[in-house]
């Protein structure tokens, strides 16, 4: 089993979100989560003074923090705006460039998943910002309908991650399905909106879930880690993905990126 490790990119700043409830919802969150005992009070405090700084995103840090672990992970960037992803496209564009040249991979987070025009331009915006030849993608919030594997296919993606399964890759049209299989608010926040488990418990459900995905002979287990979770404002989630990825290193598993893995299927065709 090789492991490909993934990070979502939903949000580039508060600033995005001041005519919406984001920061609202931030608040809140966090308040509850205190009261709940989830977090400490310098946690919650880091996390309100945070909002003055502007910056939601932590992509140098977890590009840092990735490179020094020697882990080649794939970030999954919008082109495109909606269900809360509001940062603009020329915005990406510059991180999609910062991205590439840190030597990392990137693929399109998606954003419109029914309809086929609508798909078709959020890939060939990606294509002209990054300048690759093909491109994979996730879709924000994994949403999907009957028919987005084939309008994904018929756009010319050549892999998507967005089936949370416990399953191996297939082949769809012209497109490899990853299904998702470790996803890091499904284990911290257990199915629900606010944060449920505390470290220890989250680890516990995660080698169970790395246990089953090894009994169900899962060729390439897939992770997305969300970016804005790589500070000292969300600890339990900064700290389990470090504990991740030193618990695969010490499991002798190899890391591999999605534009690797796909290479690596499409010689068996
Ligand atoms: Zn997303």
């Amino acid at each position: 089993m090789k492991i490909i490790i993934s990070h979502d990119i939903d949000h580039l700043s508060f600033r995005e979100h001041l005519s919406d409830l984001f920061i609202l919802k931030y608040i809140v969150r966090a308040k509850i989560e205190w009261l709940a005992g989830k977090i400490g009070l310098s946690e919650l405090y880091r996390r309100l003074i945070r909002i003055f700084s502007n910056k939601l995103q932590n992509l140098d840090e977890l590009m840092d923090f990735d490179k020094a672990q020697s882990i080649p992970s794939t970030f999954f960037i919008g082109v495109n705006q909606g269900k809360g992803l509001n940062y603009p496209a020329p915005e990406a564009e510059k991180w999609i460039r910062r991205i590439m040249d840190n030597g990392f991979e990137i693929g399109v987070h998606g954003v419109n998943y029914e309809n086929i025009n609508e798909i078709r331009k959020e890939y060939e915006r990606f294509i002209r910002y990054s300048g690759k030849k093909k491109a994979g993608t996730r879709m924000h919030y994994l949403r999907m309908d009957k028919h987005t594997c084939e309008h994904l296919s018929d756009c010319g993606y050549i892999y998507d991650s967005s089936l949370y399964e416990m399953k191996p890759p297939h082949f769809y049209g012209t497109l490899w399905e990853f299904p998702l299989h470790i996803m890091d608010s499904y284990i911290i926040e257990a199915g629900g909106y606010f944060q449920k488990r505390k470290l220890a418990e989250a680890r516990e459900v995660t080698r169970q879930r790395i246990s089953l995905a090894a009994e169900n002979k899962v060729e390439y287990l897939t992770v997305v880690f969300h970016d804005i979770y790589y500070a000292d404002t969300f600890i339990t989630w900064k700290q389990w993905y470090e504990w991740l990825i030193s618990y695969l290193k010490k499991e002798g598993f190899e890391f591999i990126s999605y534009d690797n893995a796909v290479k690596e299927l499409n010689t068996r065709l």
